[in-house]
């Protein structure tokens, strides 16, 4: 057999595409290769061409691997089982409109100057390494589709179709990229997938997307989309990139996400967790209106993994935003946790917060001074169980000294709401910072009681000094512990004169009275009542009649003269502090 015998005729297409070309003959040489007809790379074939590809289509032989189509064919409306165009080069345009494809369709490697596959339905696709100038998917059906690593250089039109099963685009290189509508829930991945014009999955129905380390070069519109499972974001690089009025139903992971232009997650609904971790924010980040909800599709799982996942997390921990930041009407459910560990806020004066429920500790590891609070309401503030609720949290996220924790960061946010003269709020974050230290000392001690040096270490004086007046911001309980001491002390003399002989008149009238009436050598407080405006005169000062006779007696004046005026201080100054700074 010699190769130049045309019966005999190898053709020098490659070896896996031969398959194509077994019922031809040699036609051409090419560049020193003998080819067939079907793989000669030759526009002057063209009417042996045809000839041949009537032969193909009448004997319904759908295997064109390798293929060189030298004018534009057209596939449309055909129903082609068994589809083979790997590597087959379309120089003009083609159309496969409302062609369906049986078992498999195979266009891996091919070339495309033009595709129209419109309303096209498939199996099983594998368009892997192919190049795309211009592709036309519109309303095209999918059960398994391969894209990986293919390349899109102008308009990818995928806007809408429908993948039933998993979607491939792995490494593909796109243009501009539309799949606006497009029903991704069999599972799409677009890991490492470069987006090198506009990309629209606006209005798309997604699974768990997977686009690990994509990136995005221009502005691309997630706005609308619904993920129904857990998306994954890790990595990607977006420019300008709108996710308003999302769903996300599953955890969203935005880990090590770069977001170069600004990123709008306004309106989101987001029923699970999400990580924002060691994110990158450098243009402004919109999360107005966006809702952090209990997900009530979680009916159904076991109690046990609801138990695990009853506390969920918005994490933005070592994430940098670099601009400007906006949390405007959030709703957080109350099982979830906003978390800013490490997170670097550029331009803190850019950060604002508005009509949202928040709770201090989400900002201990941040310095919360510079902020923007505008109508927050800070969750069970003003709860009695509020500092045992925190403590709880944070203690939870595995912080070694919760109550410094917590005493720093509502110190900080007394100085935020005092600088924007909300002084009822500042008043109430210095107590509950004073608490926190005081509570923090007496934890301390029993957490590690051999590291204990002294009593002074309890701090008694922060203590004394919550106890007489709530840390100077409480001017009712400085009040009551004033009006305490006037009747414990009009108490003491009242029943202590029971007892020996505790009051003289004044020095001047003892010389006459003592002759005449000797019974009123012994004066005494008659009753409760007269104990009482006694004790008030003692401690305002007025050095009342009688005067103290014996030494208990006069202890006692001389305790609650100096008690007396310390408190009438205290109240004076917890008043103050509730009108000035
Ligand atoms: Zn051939």
């Amino acid at each position: 057999m010699t190769t130049a015998d045309p019966y005999f005729f190898v053709c020098d297409c490659e070896e896996l595409r031969r398959s194509a070309c077994r019922s031809e003959i040699f036609y051409k040489t090419y560049d020193g290769l003998r080819y067939c007809v079907l793989h000669y790379p030759g526009t002057e074939k063209h009417v042996a061409f045809q000839a041949a590809l009537a032969r193909k289509e009448k004997a319904q032989d759908f295997d064109f691997g390798g293929v060189w189509f030298p004018y534009a064919v057209d596939f449309s409306q055909m129903v082609i089982s068994e589809a083979n165009f790997g590597g087959a080069v379309f120089n003009s345009a083609v159309r496969f409109r409302e062609t369906e494809f049986g078992e498999y369709a195979t266009f891996g490697s091919a070339q495309f100057v033009q595709a129209d596959f419109s309303r096209a339905k498939f199996i099983d696709a594998d368009f892997g390494f192919t190049k795309f100038n211009e592709a036309n998917f519109l309303d095209a059906q999918f059960e398994d589709a391969y894209f990986a690593n293919a390349e899109f250089i102008g308009d990818a039109k995928f806007n809408p179709a429908i993948f039933l099963g998993r979607a491939s685009f792995s490494n593909a290189r796109f243009g501009r990229a539309f799949f606006g509508n497009t029903d991704f829930s069999g599972g799409a991945y677009f890991g490492n997938a470069k987006f090198g014009g506009l990309a629209d999955f606006g209005d798309v129905k997604f699974g768990g997307p997977n686009f690990e380390h994509a990136q995005f070069v221009a502005r691309v519109n997630f706005g609308r989309a619904e993920f129904s499972a857990s998306p994954v974001f890790v990595g990607v690089q977006f420019d300008e990139v709108d996710f308003s009025d999302t769903t996300f139903t599953g955890d969203a992971d935005f880990k090590e996400t770069k977001f170069r232009g600004s990123a709008d997650f306004g309106a989101a609904r987001l029923k699970a967790n999400a990580f924002f971790n060691d994110t990158e924010f450098e243009k402004n980040a919109y999360f107005n209106d966006v809702k952090f909800l209990n997900n009530e599709e979680r009916e159904g799982i076991p109690p046990e993994a609801i138990a695990s996942s009853r506390d969920r997390v918005v994490a933005f921990d070592k994430a940098k935003f670099k601009d400007a930041v906006a949390f405007g009407s959030v709703e957080f459910d109350s099982q979830v946790n906003l978390r800013f560990m490490d997170t670097t806020f550029e331009q803190p004066d850019r950060v604002s917060f508005q009509d949202v429920n928040l709770r201090p500790i989400w900002f201990a590891s941040v310095d919360p001074r510079p902020l923007h609070f505008i109508k927050v309401h800070w969750n069970k503030l003003y709860r009695r169980k509020f500092i045992a609720a925190e403590i709880k949290t944070l203690e939870d996220q595995g912080i070694d000294t919760p109550y410094e924790s917590l005493e720093i960061v509502c110190g900080q946010l007394a100085v935020n709401a005092e600088e924007n003269s909300r002084y009822g709020e500042a008043a109430r974050f210095r107590f509950i910072a004073n608490k926190a230290r005081s509570r923090g000392t007496w934890h301390n001690l029993i957490k590690n009681p051999s590291e204990w040096e002294s009593w002074i270490n309890l701090n008694p004086l922060l203590w004394i000094y919550g106890f007489v007046s709530g840390y100077g911001e409480r001017a009712w309980q400085a009040a009551l512990v004033l009006v305490s001491i006037c009747f414990i002390f009009a108490a003491i003399f009242y029943f202590g004169q029971r007892d020996g002989v505790w009051w003289r008149l004044s020095t001047a009238d003892t010389g006459t009275s003592t002759a005449d009436q000797p019974a009123e050598q012994k004066p005494i407080l008659r009753d409760f009542k007269e104990a009482v405006i006694y004790s008030a005169a003692v401690l305002t000062l007025q050095k009342p009649e009688p005067l103290p006779a014996n030494k208990r007696a006069k202890t006692f004046v001389l305790l609650e003269t100096v008690l007396g005026p310390i408190q009438a201080a205290l109240l004076a100054l917890a008043i103050r502090r509730k009108f000035m700074r």
